[in-house]
């Protein structure tokens, strides 16, 4: 069964000093008043038009391994399908920031106020990502409360385009869960649009299923190594301040 994933937004939105750092300010130096001020407008903009939206079904795991296959172009080796494999519950989802966001953002890049438009652009990002962490760790606790899984397992999302599962994976993910009912679509080149959107499976399970050494083919080519921080988090809980739904 398809669900609708609902969001306060104030549970999602940044702090100002958290975007910095999605927008890719170096930590630990000092952050000009200027910086400070673009920040906030962007969380007022933010605040003032996103619409989140959501779905969700829950699947089991033949069928989530055959929705990753996707069209057969994922990397031969990917930690994906054994992560899957060992899951003790599975869910695919969607969420998107809805149109207003991504098109405020399109205008201040065409328009000059590119400095404004990155700092909505990695406010809107952030927001995004915690909407899925939200919505993981919802779905990790309607299942402890059924009793499917204990209180030491952990969710993570994992999304079609990272880790060897190929971006064209995102076309069979639509192709389940339709999600143009709530304005998302996908391009020919399987990008959602509104572009501040997310996809992939829920996947929870022991600790262990999450963890793995990141020397796939493909890691070499990778900017965010972002699987490290994520292990880190699981191993060593997230770090002070940070964001924990
Ligand atoms: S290094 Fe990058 S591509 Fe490799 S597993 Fe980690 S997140 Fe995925």
């Amino acid at each position: 069964m398809i669900e609708p994933l609902c969001f306060n937004l104030d549970d999602a939105v940044p702090r100002a000093s958290e975007i910095l750092a999605y927008s890719g300010f170096p930590e630990g130096r000092e952050v000009p008043a200027r910086f400070t001020e673009l920040g906030q407008r962007a969380l007022a903009t933010l605040r003032e038009l996103a619409t989140p939206a959501g779905l969700r079904e829950r699947v089991m795991t033949d069928e989530a391994l055959e929705v990753i296959a996707g069209a057969g172009r994922n990397a031969t080796d990917s930690p994906i399908p054994g992560i899957c494999g060992r899951a003790t519950a599975l869910a695919f989802y969607t969420i998107t920031l809805g149109p207003a966001v991504c098109e405020r953002i399109q205008q201040c890049l065409k328009n000059g106020d590119a400095a404004f438009g990155a700092m909505l652009d990695a406010a809107a990002s952030s927001t995004t990502d915690r909407l899925a962490t939200i919505a993981a760790e919802r779905f990790r606790e309607e299942c402890q409360a059924e009793g499917r899984v204990t209180p030491a397992e952990h969710v993570l999302p994992y999304s079609p385009g990272y880790c060897g599962w190929h971006i064209s994976g995102q076309r069979r993910l639509f192709d389940r869960l339709c999600p143009d009912r709530i304005g998302l679509t996908l391009t020919e080149t399987f990008l959602m649009q509104p572009i501040k959107s997310v996809s992939g499976v829920f996947v929870v399970g022991p600790r262990d299923i999450h963890l793995f050494r990141n020397d796939f083919d493909f890691c070499a080519a990778c900017v965010t190594q972002a699987c490290r921080e994520r292990m880190r988090g699981l191993v060593c809980g997230p770090p002070e301040g940070t964001f924990h739904a």
